[in-house]
């Protein structure tokens, strides 16, 4: 399992961005959710993260409208909802060493 909790206390989920690095992102999906994980996997090591630009997100939902489907669920980083990520930037401590090394690492 690749789950975890932030010092801040959310619960977060870690997944792997195309370039390879390892990011947390909010284990809840939300609304303005850009990134899709590969949903077998999450919670898995080695699951894989990808951003999904915002047109094909816009059309990936309109879609799923069109079939009467549950729209897909997309994450969000969680260095951009973290009210401590500047603090993890700065002293790297009370998170793991990889949660220091890769906030603000968001793949654009
Ligand atoms: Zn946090």
């Amino acid at each position: 399992m690749n789950r975890s909790k932030c010092p801040c206390s959310a619960e977060i989920v870690w997944a792997q961005s195309v370039n390879g690095k390892a990011q947390p992102f909010d284990l809840v999906p939300a609304e303005r959710g850009n990134v899709a994980i590969f949903e077998d996997l999450v919670g898995f090591e080695g699951a894989q993260a990808r951003v999904v630009p915002r047109a094909t997100l816009e059309a990936i939902r309109a879609a799923a409208k069109r079939a009467g489907e549950p729209p897909p669920q997309h994450y969000v980083a969680h260095h951009s909802t973290c009210p401590r990520a500047a603090e993890f930037h700065r002293s790297g401590t009370g998170g793991s060493a990889t949660a220091a090394g890769t906030f603000g690492e968001a793949p654009k």
